[in-house]
């Protein structure tokens, strides 16, 4: 559920209607609903109540720092891959002690600016930063708190790009042999061996993987503990899917009750890092219609926001819900439609194959469960401007993000002292 509705026939975000948000702003933009972020985090939280656990967002999913304060409002620490998500998150007021780091490519230099600013903890991926982060470590004098990530082999059923574990994926150590990474890890200076980590990909829409991911976890924990080592943190990363608007994803707490079965009795922190479950249906993306181009086969919708913006059906197919922000423009005979944008690519296409009733040039449509993965991955292709993104929390809204002027966009390039006048 969420906080985008109709009310009288237009659409609002909470208590904001949507057509003066866009007069105010302009569009395209993000609009995100502080209710349904809310929402979303307590769900996932209470699914998990009961059990010793840390929920850290995966700030990858939407780095807005008016989305991770809004988060760490509630309790979120945060799971970053980057310094530069780092520094967002020390922005946005996130503890240091509730920031993990992960990801496969962590440069010594991130690595230091991590141990000289405060963390939890590392997730490492595999031998040769094993050995970096010992290093750095080692000559700052500091010791750091490290979960080995294993891979469990595991198909997600989830599309071949944001599947992370199968042992043909760039991501963790396949386990059993990460046994012996457990055991170097524990001779190597300034490395403390806490926990195991796993994280088998992103729109999970079945419990079976998870479930096959987290066994292996748990029995990782207990042969590890066997081994000597002093086990005491599981991070079961994130993954839980959204509904888009086609499959249906298990329940928060449906999976809540599978964790706490799989890992009873353990007697472990657990660990959690949901990124498109918090805030996937917190965000829409508004845009207007240029024009309505009726072609034989089939009408083109082209709107002003474009694959540039939202990426994510040209990158992994991925389907957007698209709704008007007229109601009474839903009424009409439905054709079949494909929404597009200005992008001289052929892969610019936001929504293909749409039967809905046919928009007219300078309506305002909705692209629903925007609120991950999209305004992060925007670029300006095409020399489009980064778009506005606002956050609402009841009657009110806050630009949080400037739509990019064309002065900012320019200024990033310069001229070479052969090319200058
Ligand atoms: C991307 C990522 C997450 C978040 O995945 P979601 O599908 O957005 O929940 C969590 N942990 C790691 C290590 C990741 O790379």
């Amino acid at each position: 559920m969420d906080h985008f509705t109709y009310k009288n026939g237009v659409l609002h975000a909470e208590d904001v209607p949507l057509p003066a948000l866009a007069e105010a702003v302009g569009t395209p933009f993000y609009c995100y609903s502080t209710a349904t972020l809310q929402r979303h985090y307590r769900i996932f939280a209470e699914a998990l109540a009961g059990l010793d656990v840390g929920i850290y967002y995966a700030v990858k999913a939407n780095d807005n720092l008016a989305v991770i304060r809004t988060l760490a409002n509630e309790g979120a620490g945060a799971d970053v891959v980057s310094e530069g998500e780092i520094r967002k998150v020390h922005a946005a007021g996130v503890a240091p002690d509730k920031i993990v780091f992960s990801g496969v490519g962590k440069t010594r230099s991130e690595m230091a600016f991590a141990l000289e600013t405060g963390i939890l903890q590392f997730n490492v991926e595999s031998e040769p930063e094993l050995e970096a982060l010992s290093d750095v470590a080692q000559a700052r004098n500091a010791s750091v708190d490290i979960a080995i990530r294993i891979n469990p082999d595991v198909d997600a059923g989830t599309h071949h790009k944001i599947s992370t574990g199968r042992k043909e994926n760039k991501f963790g150590i396949p386990w059993p042999e990460a046994r012996s990474t457990f055991a170097k890890a524990a001779t190597l200076p300034g490395i403390n061996v806490r926990g195991v980590a796993i994280h088998i990909g992103s729109q999970l829409t079945q419990l079976g993987p998870f479930e096959r991911a987290f066994e292996i976890a748990v029995d990782a924990v207990r042969q590890l503990r066997n081994d000597g080592h002093q086990i005491d943190r599981l991070d079961l990363g994130g993954g839980l899917g959204v509904p888009y608007g086609v499959a249906d994803p298990p329940s928060p707490s449906d999976y809540g009750d599978m964790v706490k079965r799989v890992t009873a009795g353990l007697d472990c922190r657990l660990m959690f890092e949901p990124g498109r479950l918090i805030v996937a249906n917190a965000g829409i993306l508004v845009t207007r219609v240029i024009y309505v181009k009726p072609s034989a086969d089939k009408t083109f919708v082209i709107t002003d926001a474009a694959m540039n913006d939202l990426i994510r059906p040209t990158l992994y197919s991925a389907y957007h819900e698209v709704i008007p922000v007229l109601q009474a423009r839903s009424t009409g005979t439905p054709r079949t439609v494909d929404i597009v944008g200005p992008v001289c690519e052929t892969g610019d296409i936001l929504a293909e194959n749409r039967d809905i009733s046919v928009p007219l040039a300078d309506d305002l449509l909705v692209l629903r469960t925007a609120g991950a993965y999209a305004a992060v991955m925007a670029s300006t292709y095409n020399a489009r401007p980064l778009v506005a993104e606002v956050m609402v929390r009841g009657t009110a809204h806050a630009v949080v993000r400037e739509r990019q002027t064309y002065e900012a966009l320019l200024s990033t390039n310069t001229l070479p002292d052969w090319l200058s006048p």
